[in-house]
This record gives C-alpha cells, structure tokens and sequence, in this order.
C-alpha cells in the first residue's frame, strides 16, 4: 500500500505527554480526549533510551500543545537493553524484513531481527490501545526511520521496521527531518550508528 511521508508540523505551545499506564478500555486520560493521539520516538522526546544511552530532544515537538503525545522505543518494546550495540539491515530494508527478506543484525553479528519485529509488533499495539492513527518517528533508525536507514554499510532510501508495520496497518508515519533530496541514495557511506541511528 502507499505510505504516507511528511514533516512535522510548526504550532506551538504546551506539550502533554500521556501515561502508558493501560486501565484495560483506552491508555488516553479522559482529559486528552479532544486532542489526537499522537506516538512519538520516545528519544525524541529526551528519553535516553537510544543504543548508547543518550536521547534526541526535539524542541518542535516540546512545544506542541494540540497532540497527545505517546512515547514509543520499539527497540526496548521488543526487549533490547540500553546501551545495546547499534543495528542495520542486511538484504533489504523494514518492509523486507516483514516480508522475511531481509534481517536485522548488530555490531556483534548477533541476529536481533526478531526483536525489532517484536518491538514494532508492541507499537503497533500501543497505537491500537491509544487510537493514534499518526506516528512522528526518529529518521534514520532500523525501527523508527520512515525515509531512510542504513543497509548493508550504505545509506539507503528505506524505512524502519516499525515504521514500515505502522504504514502497513493505515497510520500516517512522519519523519521530523525528512532527507533532503538525493541524500538517501547518494554515495555510499560507512554507517553513522554512533551519531544518527537508534
Ligand atoms: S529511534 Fe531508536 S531509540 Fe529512538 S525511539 Fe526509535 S527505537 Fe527507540
């Protein structure tokens, strides 16, 4: 199906940050009912939960107050710890993985496919329980990144596990720095995993 790319808007304001804490029926407060239900890349939000501990803080999305916003680290859904070593794809990109065509593997050569399949099994879940039908995720990462990721030692067009299973099942995935055009399918480049991915 087709998917859906886009940045992240500009209105500002007060961000909320609802609790994952289910009550069995719905994860959004009352209170939040009149504003969407957005999931958002939980290091985007200054969880230091990237593979080396530390996080992305994005001021665009700290200043938002007309989205409910919903933390998601598809990586420590599926189980990884944190730090962890940094992963990339070999043989494809997210949608293959679903597709069993391609795998995830980290700087270990250790095999963690089913983890990030594990992880974007959970967001997919949370979406569901929260109702959020967009998702605003961290480019470049072998979960979160909705345009462009790392396979194979090259920087590729390509989208995250997560992000793929998102688009698959009707959410609009947006990316808060979309590449630039060319950027993704430029010259290879030995993966940046210790600056810009998950
Ligand atoms: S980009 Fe990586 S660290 Fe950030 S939320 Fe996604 S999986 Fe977690």
């Amino acid at each position: 199906m087709g998917s859906k790319t886009g940045k992240v808007g500009e209105q500002g304001g007060e961000i909320r940050i609802s609790p994952t804490m289910g009550t069995g029926r719905s994860l959004v407060k009352q209170s939040d009912a009149k504003r969407e239900v957005v999931l958002v890349s939980a290091c985007l939000l200054g969880v230091r939960c990237r593979y080396d501990g530390t996080s992305n803080p994005a001021s665009e999305l700290l200043d938002r107050s007309d989205i409910c916003v919903v933390p998601v680290c598809p990586e420590q859904l599926g189980g990884l710890p944190t730090p962890r070593p940094p992963a990339w794809f070999t043989g494809g990109t997210g949608e293959d993985v679903l597709e069993g065509r391609a795998r995830v593997v980290n700087a270990n050569g250790e095999d963690v496919t089913d983890r990030f399949l594990a992880g974007a099994r959970q967001t997919l879940e949370i979406a569901r329980l929260t109702g959020a039908r967009r998702a605003i995720l961290k480019e470049k990462s072998p979960s979160c990144g909705s345009c462009m990721v790392y396979c194979d030692g090259k920087r590729v067009a390509g989208q995250g596990v997560t992000a793929a299973l998102l688009r698959r099942a009707g959410l609009e995935v947006l990316s808060l720095d979309p590449p630039k055009q060319g950027e993704a399918t430029g010259a290879a480049v030995e993966p940046e995993h210790g600056t810009d991915a998950s």
